[in-house]
């Protein structure tokens, strides 16, 4: 049984339109994919609706949040949530929040560039959005059609870095207030690459122990950007916790090189997931 449980469509940083990434999943041999696009479940109607037979789909979402260490600047994390309440009211609005946060962000790193002489505005990035939910990559797909830099990857690695003296950040989550608010939604709030160093600072096992107290459910411990060292140092803290182990591949399409089931999930752990999440259900056959 092949399991991959984040993946991301163009409702938000994503290429494959949700119905698209459902029949990749089922052409890649995956039995169970969850759909976890950023702040968003937009795509879940589109892509239970296009579900192919033998596929389960796990209603999903990357949660945008901040951890807050005691004697340093807030670190930028992602909360994978499963099987949670759309309609919980205090969670889309959170989710609502976090979207218009996203797009004032997005604009000023815009105007930053076009102020810095490179060629792009800001209805071009949009128009590339498609009405979803606007992440970076859409600025960095941007740059390449003009031109700027020749990948998406590129454009991450210079003027989109965090390091930049273009980038901004945003007013993400609480991570600690992200994992109450799924768990009060009936979901499973799972901890993202928690070690992925190419993104930044990461947090420390004092932090991960911190998000357990608070209702953290799992670790995502098999995923690209983590080291077979990171790997099994996540594998043993997830033990120690007492917290589901998952493993994914991140899909985002082509805005990035890793194929759907780079990385997947044991069925017991799975299983596990299913059964602590009480506010929407898996669709399948
Ligand atoms: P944002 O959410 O706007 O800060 O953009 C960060 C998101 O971009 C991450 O959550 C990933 O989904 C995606 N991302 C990060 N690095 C890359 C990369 N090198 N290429 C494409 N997408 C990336
Ligand atoms: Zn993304
Ligand atoms: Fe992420
Ligand atoms: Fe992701």
């Amino acid at each position: 049984m092949l399991i991959d449980l984040h993946t991301h469509s163009a409702v938000s940083d994503g290429t494959d339109s949700p119905a698209t990434l459902v029949a990749t999943a089922a052409a890649a041999g995956l039995d169970v994919i969850a759909l976890t696009d950023h702040d968003t479940t937009a795509g879940w109607q589109p892509a239970a609706a296009a579900r192919p037979t033998g596929l389960t789909i796990v209603p999903g979402m990357e949660l945008s949040c901040r951890w807050f260490p005691a004697d340093e600047p807030p670190m930028s994390v992602h909360l994978l949530a499963y099987l949670f309440d759309p309609q919980h009211p205090g969670f889309a609005a959170e989710r609502v929040r976090l979207r218009e946060e996203r797009l004032g962000r997005a604009e000023r790193i815009v105007g930053n560039l076009a102020a810095a002489g490179y060629p792009i505005t800001w209805d071009v990035v949009v128009a590339r959005s498609a009405g979803g939910v606007v992440g970076r990559p859409h600025i960095a797909g941007a740059l390449v059609e003009a031109g700027v830099v020749d990948s998406v990857d590129k454009a991450f690695a210079t003027v989109l870095n965090h390091r930049s003296p273009h980038y901004v950040t945003k007013a993400d989550t609480d991570v600690l207030d992200g994992i109450a608010l799924v768990r009060a939604a009936g979901g499973v709030p799972v901890f993202a690459h928690g070690l992925a160093t190419s993104r930044g600072r990461v947090v420390d096992d004092a932090a991960l122990t911190t998000m357990t107290d608070a209702g953290l459910l799992g670790l995502e411990v098999d995923h690209p950007d983590h080291t077979p060292e990171q790997r099994e140092h996540l594998r043993a803290l997830a033990g120690d916790l007492g917290l589901i182990r998952t493993g994914s591949s991140d899909y985002h399409g082509t805005n990035k090189l890793t194929p759907i089931a780079a990385c997947t999930t044991d069925p017991d752990q799975y299983e596990a997931i299913v059964a602590a999440g009480t506010g929407s259900t898996v669709v399948g056959d």
